[in-house]
């Protein structure tokens, strides 16, 4: 095959590194977070960090204590910052049925469902609905948990 100058110098370019490289962009990454909650309304972690090659993130969230999921129930809510309080104030008006978050709320980026002590809960979700940049927090909706357990959500 005959090329011309400014294909070679094209392939030159783009083609080489993109070869080299991979297509980052569309190359899929599954990224695990772990998290835990115990019976004192505690996360274990205060912040989660996930690359920005990640196209998936995997979050499981374990319960470590002992006491059930109606009197000690924990979740794991992914929110912009700013939209923390209304999330919080809208899962407790949807009640312990939906798990108290707001059925359908646009809000919500992710969230597991509501587990008790010795229970555990994964959600998958795409990192496209995220930017870089963008301050996110993570909750649990439980009623009165929120001003206890949040963390920052970071893209590095
Ligand atoms: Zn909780």
């Amino acid at each position: 095959m005959r090329l011309t100058r400014n294909a070679l110098a094209a392939i030159a370019l783009i083609g080489v590194p993109a070869l080299l490289l991979g297509t980052p962009a569309q190359a899929a990454k599954l990224c695990k977070l772990e998290i835990s909650g115990n019976d004192m309304i505690q996360y274990d972690k205060k912040q989660l960090k996930v690359g920005a090659d990640c196209t998936q993130v995997k979050l499981t969230l374990t319960h470590t204590g002992k006491l059930p999921a109606a009197s000690m129930g924990h979740d794991w809510v992914l929110v912009k910052a700013d939209d923390m309080t209304a999330v919080a104030s809208d899962g407790l008006a949807a009640g312990a049925a939906n798990d108290y978050v707001k059925k359908d709320d646009a809000h919500v980026i992710a969230h597991t469902k509501v587990i008790g002590g010795g229970e555990s809960a994964s959600v998958t979700f795409a990192t496209s609905a995220l930017k870089k940049g963008q301050s996110y927090k993570y909750l649990c909706t439980f009623p009165g948990h929120n001003a206890l357990m949040s963390g920052d959500f970071t893209i590095e």
